[in-house]
């Protein structure tokens, strides 16, 4: 597609690009739109608003009509990158258009990916400890009980912090890992720990996680009731770590986070 020039792609998109309703079709047709900003005096730009419409929790987001658009390519892997500003926002966000052409969420942000959160869960287990450790007046912050206790995330979920990284990762060519180890005791995935001469990158990718929850995570105490309550558990696309204030919700629903 790169090599095709201008008059041939123009004809392609209005004729049968038009409608991005799949991974093919949307990635073709990025490809040929990359390195180019769209405003609401391009044509292009309603085809970009068609497209990120479909993002299966546009619903959700706090900021949803589009400014702008920016095509790119992920200095990492060279993959396409979708960036959208937001009326209401002075930045850019990335939005993922491969959720948006297949109108479904990728498997690692479904929770179908267990194997993916368990580990990541785990590994950041001794970071939950420590809070429990340094803050030893267990007392939920919402209802004053001091009854089965549990740390949440909060205000920003543990699913936005991990969706965060893993998409920060996968556009620097490092995704996340797929081969796990399983901790028959503990009962639960782990990531492969640099023993074995193949698992370096594992190794890697769960310390770079361990640094990168350990800088954005904080905490509150939650009753187990409440917490099952507030319970969260599909991330928010539209959070990016650097810029949260413009974004974090007051109030809103938080993640179950069980340590013991
Ligand atoms: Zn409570």
């Amino acid at each position: 597609m790169d090599k095709l020039d201008t008059n041939q792609l123009d004809k392609l998109d209005t004729n049968q690009l038009d409608k991005l309703d799949s991974y093919d079709k949307a990635k073709k047709w990025l490809t040929t739109h990359v390195h180019k900003n769209f405003f609401p005096r391009n044509p292009e730009f309603q085809i970009l608003c068609d497209l990120i419409d479909r993002h299966p929790s546009k619903s959700s987001w706090s900021y949803q009509k589009p400014k702008s658009f920016k095509i790119s390519r992920s200095p990492g892997n060279g993959s396409v990158v979708l960036y959208v500003r937001f009326e209401g926002l002075s930045k850019y966000r990335i939005v993922s258009w491969v959720a948006a052409a297949k109108g479904k969420l990728a498997k690692h942000q479904t929770g179908d990916n267990t194997k993916l959160n368990g580990a990541m869960r785990y590994a950041i287990r001794v970071q939950i400890q420590m809070y429990r450790k340094s803050h030893l007046t267990q007392i939920c912050v919402l209802c004053n009980s001091g009854h089965r206790i549990e740390v949440d995330h909060f205000p920003v979920h543990f699913v936005d912090i991990k969706e965060n990284f893993i998409q920060m990762k996968t556009a620097k060519g490092d995704p996340p890992p797929t081969d796990f180890k399983w901790h028959a005791k503990r009962g639960n995935f782990m990531f492969k720990d640099g023993t074995k001469a193949n698992s370096y990158y594992e190794k890697k990718w769960k310390q770079a996680w361990q640094r990168y929850h350990k800088t954005h995570a904080t905490y509150r105490y939650l009753c187990s009731t409440c917490n099952k309550k507030t319970n969260q558990s599909q991330p928010n696309p539209e959070i990016k770590l650097e810029d949260l204030p413009d974004i974090l919700p007051i109030t809103g629903p938080t993640l179950n986070i069980i340590t013991n």
